[in-house]
């Protein structure tokens, strides 16, 4: 008989199953016309229904399997009752078949943090801008980015009627990333993807210094790491602190497993252990190609004025 898969990849079935869920709540809350918005640290840090209804969906389902992973989403919330429809207790089948590799097939529970951003591009959404929204579920053992699953719900929505709405991406280290079509950026071009909501002068300074052809502002670490993988952009550069683990986490994982680099913007990798401290202080740079060019015209200024 088969032996049962890994608990990595019964994680991460279970993910991909917990965001296809999450990606209807974020579309019916839209869909009320009543977001419930509330400001958090201030007008740019905006939590929403749509926020609270998927971490519960997504925590408490996932807690429901695996009891003894340590889940940390992005809100507080009150520890209201999580209603039985707010549950999902699938998992994708196709997952499950992928092989485990070596070095993961003996994690037990314990060892797992899930960082959690059950609405990634908040401020965009209540804006209209649908298509930078994502649903981010990042898995680490031993304070690594190692798994993940990016939802975007409104993926295709200006196609027209036709067009299937959403989209689920996925990728383990050592097995690849899945869900779209991987594609390098313009050779011989910096096209650089930033923040649309949180600029300053330290951020558009940074860029102006890696001498970028385009500069794309949209909102989301998601949304921007899937410019990378779809070739839109060649470089994610984020001078700036703002960025949390849960930003990070899944959109780490699934650069990683197609070859790309994120790090902090002096080159430091991000760590995932559930102690470690939620805020990305020193800004976030990432490419699927030619890290190493972007790394070394980050300048003094930018890189004194932003400690770790
Ligand atoms: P952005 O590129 O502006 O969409 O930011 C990517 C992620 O980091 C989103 O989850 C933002 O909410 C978060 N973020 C970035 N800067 C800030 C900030 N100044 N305050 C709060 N959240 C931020
Ligand atoms: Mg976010
Ligand atoms: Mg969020």
């Amino acid at each position: 008989s088969m032996a049962s898969p890994a608990l990595l990849m019964r994680v991460v079935a279970s993910a991909y199953s917990a965001a296809e869920k999450a990606a209807t709540i974020v579309r019916s809350v839209m869909a009320t016309g009543d977001l419930g918005i509330v400001e958090k640290t201030g007008a740019n840090d905006l939590q929403t229904k749509a926020d609270r209804l998927v971490q519960m969906s997504i925590c408490a389902s996932l807690a429901r399997k695996f009891p003894k992973v340590t889940i940390i989403g992005e809100e507080e919330l009150s520890t209201d009752e999580v209603t039985e429809e707010l549950i999902e207790d699938g998992h994708c089948e196709e997952i499950l078949q992928k092989t485990c590799p070596a070095q993961y097939t003996g994690i037990k529970e314990e060892e797992l943090v899930i960082w959690v951003d059950p609405l990634d591009g908040t401020k965009e959404y209540t804006e209209g801008l649908l298509d930078h929204v994502t649903v981010l579920i990042g898995i680490a053992y031993g304070g690594k980015a190692i798994a993940g699953v990016i939802n975007q719900p409104y993926y295709n929505y200006e196609a027209g009627a036709g067009a299937v709405l959403g989209r689920t991406i996925w990728g383990v280290l050592g097995i690849g990333a899945f869900g779209f079509q991987l594609t390098e950026a313009p050779a011989g071009k910096h096209i650089i993807v930033t923040t649309r909501s949180h600029s300053s002068t330290l951020v558009n300074d940074c860029i102006s210094a890696l001498n970028p052809d385009s500069v794309i502002r949209v909102g989301g670490a998601g949304n921007k790491i899937i410019q990378l993988i779809e070739g839109k952009a060649s470089a994610y550069v984020f001078a700036s602190p703002g960025c949390k683990k849960w930003d990070t986490c899944a959109p780490e994982a699934i650069l990683h497993a197609v070859g790309g680099k994120i790090t902090d913007i002096h080159g430091n990798s991000f760590q995932y252990n559930k102690e470690v401290k939620h805020m990305n202080s020193a800004g976030v740079l990432a490419a699927l190609r030619n890290y190493d060019y972007y790394a070394s015209h980050i300048p003094n200024n930018v890189k004194q004025s932003l400690v770790p």
